[in-house]
């Protein structure tokens, strides 16, 4: 079994990454000091498909599981399915020491996570992703949110999970178009911190899209490592966090734009990593090699580099009302070269507009 530390100023946890995973989270969580009331919160694509498994296993490590499963997509990270989450944790009589498992994709983990945070003022909490997505990247470093009708991820709290429990064979089930929205994700991290881990992506292009187990499991160990790394430096995001935010920017404004129907999540941050690279290359900061090998890398693993029919003014517009607007100013996380980022507000309309025109 992979083990990865996340080392926090006031708690510490681990990720543990092994092939069968979550028929050993029952034995991990006996030896966290948590209550026998648990409450699996999940969506009902992945419900049918590991909610008896996690459950039994828990049963037959003396826990006392109820399941909650709620609609799958975007839409259930809403103040009114956190209220459905919140009625059934009080019928089940969850107490203070009852922890919330998250058993799903980001969208369960960060609703989930949204509840164990506000429940009782916060009861101990356990990530069991199951989207690549999810495991490289949500279900790691504590944030959790839902979203508000006038923006995403706008109502929610920094809370860390007890533990994180990543099983990669379950990903055997999830759609060619989930699996490649996980890869995007995993691309960022090469991008962002790491250039031999972005040559590994480059030569194991195939091996990753075939689903290789091998490759897979380092893939998600080593990312949960990045991100461990970058989190345990900056847990609230005031600096060095803001990296993981590369291609988010015009990632988000795309998701918005499709109603977050039309790209997903993974689609978005694919896209908005070209749109950043091509900004970083026109204020003169990135070589267009690196750009180019930054769009052959998403293009082989068959993602979009582009969102045709959208109209830049209309992307801008959602710029503005980003999160990571702080005083007016956009902070823009721009690539130098592929491994090295760097912040700045230094951007002008201008050139945002023109690579928005590019892009769409
Ligand atoms: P998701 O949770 O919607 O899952 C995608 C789809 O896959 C869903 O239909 C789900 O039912 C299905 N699914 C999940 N696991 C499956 C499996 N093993 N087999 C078959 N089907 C399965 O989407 P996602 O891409 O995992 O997460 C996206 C969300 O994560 C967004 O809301 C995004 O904002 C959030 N996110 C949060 C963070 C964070 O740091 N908290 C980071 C990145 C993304
Ligand atoms: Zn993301």
């Amino acid at each position: 079994m992979a083990e990865v530390n996340v080392n926090l100023d006031a708690h510490s946890y681990t990720i543990h990454i092994t092939t069968g995973g979550i028929s050993l989270v029952g034995e991990l969580m006996r030896k966290l000091s948590v209550g026998n009331k648990i409450l699996i919160v999940t969506d009902d694509n992945v419900c049918p498909l590991y909610a008896d498994t996690l459950s039994s296993n828990l049963v037959a490590a003396g826990f006392n599981p109820t399941v909650l499963a709620v609609l799958p997509g975007e839409s259930s990270k809403s103040l009114t399915t956190a209220n459905i989450v919140f009625t059934e944790a009080i019928a089940s009589g969850l107490d203070r020491k009852s922890a919330i498992i998250a058993l799903g994709g980001g969208v369960v983990g960060d609703l989930a996570g949204f509840v164990a945070a506000s429940y009782l003022r916060g009861v101990p909490f356990i990530q069991v992703p199951t989207t690549l997505l999810a495991q490289v990247d949500s279900s790691v470093g504590g944030k959790t949110a839902v979203n508000h009708e006038l923006g995403k991820n706008l109502i929610g709290a920094f809370y860390q999970p007890l533990m994180v429990a990543i099983d990669p064979q379950v990903l055997d089930t999830l759609n060619d178009r989930e699996l490649k929205a996980g890869l995007a994700e995993v691309v960022k991290y090469g991008a962002i911190a790491d250039g031999d881990f972005f040559t590994y992506l480059q030569d194991n292009a195939s091996a990753l899209l075939a689903r290789d187990p091998v490759v897979l499991t380092n893939v998600i160990g080593k990312c949960c490592q990045l991100k461990a790394d970058i989190v345990a430096q900056d847990e609230r995001e005031s600096s060095l966090r803001m990296i993981l935010n590369f291609g988010h920017t015009i990632g988000h404004a795309i998701e918005a734009e499709g109603g977050y129907s039309e790209y997903n999540h993974g689609e978005g941050v694919a896209i908005g990593m070209h749109a950043a690279a091509l900004i970083s290359q026109h204020v003169g900061l990135c070589e267009q090699s690196h750009v180019t090998a930054l769009k052959k890398l998403l293009k082989r693993l068959d993602l979009p580099l582009t969102a045709p029919g959208y109209h830049p003014e209309q992307l801008l517009s959602y710029l503005v009302r980003d999160k990571k607007v702080v005083n007016g100013k956009i902070n823009w996380v721009l690539m130098s070269r592929i491994g090295h980022v760097e912040i700045t507000h230094e951007v002008t309309e201008t050139t945002i507009k023109s690579v928005l025109e590019q892009i769409t």
